[in-house]
């Protein structure tokens, strides 16, 4: 099924101001309002529509996006995540819960419908751990596994995370009963409204800790020195970011890891500059060099190589070493040596080396000719 309109989804103008969609969110979210429509699908779904079109709209920098590229512009094409269908009830009361507030009282939590399998617990994730690495050439040329050493949180041994003394040392919640959420009634305009929202005594999680295990003082996490292996591919580059899931901080008390980002840095090279996947190498040649042809050094990122200069080279000419560079990320493509030559000229002479010049000048082999060769005859492959 296409995605409609978020526009006509909220029944707005293009040009609407931000309280005006605001406004019409409210609208819609009220009349769809499951507590309204109790079972009714339908309504379930277009309660859901409005609160994806409020998400995007009703964000300036969303709706410029939206505007510009439509649904793709705000990851509707992939369907995945917030704004690509992906929201769950809890998601919208979490986010705009407000929305309904003021007048119509707080909707903490959620109405009897839905999902009352997650009971209104709460999944922790621990926070993201970020880190710098910082490659060589030649790392980054063939990928590279790199073990570095972290301090994070991870879930105390002693209690087994649950920050209760030998992990058993807690007692079911008396508030919530260990459902971990509360229930209210409220009177509202639209009448009677259950409401259901987190435990406040046990934020959730449906027990109490009783003793609290002395070793992580009741958080369950304790900070600890590690060493995580990373496997960098190659190709990357500089201000790269890699995920590794699931490596970052544990949460408190339970819950799933976050992630371990790694920001990727490069070493410079002393000889080679990047540039994507070619790598430049400035060769300076001396005139009698250029003139009479040699074999010169190049060093590449596995070591140095002789590459044939053809006598009467001009400077400015630009050698390519096929398949010399760097690789891209997840491809099979692999850049080039890209060799410029430049030919040194001499400010200082010897009164012999002066003679010997203003001979040479008067030889017609020292006259420049007009160059008749474009830029792209400049560029000759080797390999
Ligand atoms: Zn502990
Ligand atoms: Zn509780």
């Amino acid at each position: 099924m296409s995605k409609r309109d978020y526009y006509e989804v909220l029944e707005v103008s293009r040009n609407a101001s931000a309280e005006e969609i605001k406004k019409a969110y409210r609208k819609k979210a009220l009349k769809y309002h499951p507590d309204k429509n109790p079972g009714d699908k339908e309504a379930e779904n277009k309660f859901k529509e409005a609160a994806e079109a409020y998400e995007v709209l009703g964000n300036a920098e969303k709706r410029q996006r939206y505007d510009q590229f439509g649904h793709a512009g705000v990851g509707g094409a992939s369907g995945s995540g917030f704004g690509g269908g992906g929201m769950t009830m809890e998601d919208i009361f979490s986010h705009f819960g407000d929305i309904f507030g003021g007048s119509f009282g707080s909707f903490g939590g959620f109405g009897g419908f839905g999902s009352s399998s997650r009971g209104g617990q709460r999944v922790n994730k621990g926070s993201n751990l970020r880190v710098k690495v910082k490659l060589t050439l030649k790392e980054i040329a063939n990928g590279v596994e790199k073990k570095i050493k972290v301090r994070k949180y991870v879930a105390c041994e002693y209690c087994n995370g649950t920050g209760a003394e030998n992990g058993t040392a807690y007692s079911t919640c008396s508030t919530c009963r260990g459902t971990g959420h509360v229930t209210r009634v409220a009177n509202t305009l639209l009448g009677q409204m259950q409401t259901r929202s987190t435990c406040p005594t046990c934020g959730g999680e449906g027990k109490t800790i009783t003793k609290k295990c002395p070793h992580c003082n009741g958080d369950g996490v304790i900070r600890k020195e590690e060493i995580i292996t990373i496997n960098i591919p190659a190709g990357v580059e500089e201000g790269m970011q890699l995920s590794v899931s699931g490596k970052g901080n544990a949460a408190r008390r339970g819950g799933i890891n976050g992630d371990l980002l790694v920001h990727i840095e490069e070493e410079k090279h002393p000889e080679l500059t990047r540039d994507g996947n070619n790598l430049i190498y400035n060769l300076q040649l001396s005139v009698p060099d250029a003139i009479l042809g040699t074999a010169a050094e190049i060093p590449t990122v596995e070591g140095k190589v002789k590459v044939k200069i053809e006598p009467g080279t001009q400077p400015g000419k630009i050698l390519r070493l096929r398949g010399k560079g760097l690789p891209e990320v997840n491809s099979y493509h692999q850049g080039d040596l890209l060799v410029r030559i430049n030919v040194w000229i001499p400010a200082d002479l010897s009164k012999d080396e002066r003679k010997l010049m203003e001979k040479m000048k008067e030889s017609d082999s020292f006259t420049p000719r007009k160059e008749q060769n474009g830029f792209f005859s400049k560029m000759k492959d080797i390999f």
